[in-house]
């Protein structure tokens, strides 16, 4: 049960009214962030007086909303689509890796002043490595999409050393500022942008170590699959769909019935997730409690409860 005003209690367990400080997630329309569920679950069992909540704020809203965050009863936020690039100008202070990538995915608030990061890059290279057996170095890369995912996505990869990372997108004009972007991180690896047409999968799928789907074509309530050739994907890649809902996209039913190995969208989230509790609370995140909580909302989320 949610907690408000500090009378109720989550997972049966009394909070402290006095004490309470929140955490959200900022996102929009955000009708399934899984956020609230697994941070609320590591927070239960840390036992600390801390709410987690869906902050659903539409473009017009997020100056309000962000300035509400500097208030001492809130500790931070997580940041969703579509906001991430958005907030970047919105806060006093943006590490290093959120500054590089354009993209902020947590914001600390400390006595009122406002510090970005982007643990969407740690996240997903600890899934790539721990649940994917996957290294970067050396390896050639293809990442469908050009948005906040993408970025993350291109610049870990390219500092964890990968040979080449090739960036293909509707809208080549994004993958095209993608590239602007990075071209910090591109003195060891190969960075390029391509129209997304056949003929540009056709050119570097067969070198492709990993494919990495950063487009939200594919999700769970969207009205469009991935473009991606599936004819172009071979036994010898990791397909990685950043999409978690649903766990298995078609995508990759189809990349494991032609004999590449798969990874879904879940285990990034978790871990990023486990990013940001950690900056906020400077204690250990739970991970496999939020994995637990995380794979239940999911499943309650398709029994359509
Ligand atoms: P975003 O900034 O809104 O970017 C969306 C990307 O998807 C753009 O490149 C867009 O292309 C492309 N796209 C949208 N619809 C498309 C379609 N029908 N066909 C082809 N391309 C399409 O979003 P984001 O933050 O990068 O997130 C992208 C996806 O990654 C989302 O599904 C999100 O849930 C997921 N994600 C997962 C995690 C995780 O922890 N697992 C973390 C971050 C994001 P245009 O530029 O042409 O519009």
């Amino acid at each position: 049960m949610k907690i408000y005003n500090g009378t109720a209690a989550t997972s049966g367990r009394r909070l402290d009214s006095e004490m309470l400080k929140y955490l959200g997630v900022i996102g929009f329309p955000l009708r399934r962030s899984l956020s609230p569920a697994f941070q609320q679950a590591a927070l239960d069992d840390l036992r600390l007086d801390i709410v987690y909540e869906a902050w659903p704020t539409p473009t017009d809203a997020l100056q309000t909303r962000i300035t509400t965050l500097r208030s001492p009863t809130v500790l931070g936020a997580n940041v969703t689509i579509p906001h991430k690039e958005a907030v970047v100008a919105m806060l006093h202070e943006v590490d290093e890796v959120a500054s590089r990538i354009g993209a902020v995915n947590t914001i600390v608030n400390r006595e009122g002043r406002l510090f970005g990061y982007n643990t969407d890059v740690s996240g997903l290279m600890r899934a790539l490595r721990d649940d994917g057996g996957f290294g970067p170095a050396g390896r050639r890369v293809v990442i469908a999409g050009a948005g906040g995912a993408a970025r993350a996505a291109a610049a870990g990869l390219m500092e964890a050393g990968a040979a080449s990372v090739t960036v293909i997108n509707r809208t080549l004009s994004r993958a095209n500022r993608v590239v602007e972007d990075l071209r910090t991180y591109a003195d060891q690896s190969e960075l390029r942008a391509l129209p997304e047409m056949y003929a540009s999968w056709a050119a570097v799928m067969g070198s492709c170590d990993l494919l990495l789907n950063c487009t939200s074509a594919g999700s769970a309530g969207f009205d469009s699959e991935s473009s991606i050739p599936i004819d172009l994907i071979g036994s010898r890649m990791l397909v990685c769909d950043l999409i978690y809902d649903p766990a298995e996209t078609r995508l990759m039913a189809k990349a494991r019935k032609r004999g590449a190995r798969v990874l879904g969208g879940l285990p990034m989230l978790v871990y990023q997730g486990a990013a940001s509790f950690e900056l906020w609370t400077g204690q250990k995140a739970p991970i496999d409690k939020m994995f637990e909580a995380a794979r239940s909302a999911l499943e309650a989320a398709k029994a359509g409860k």
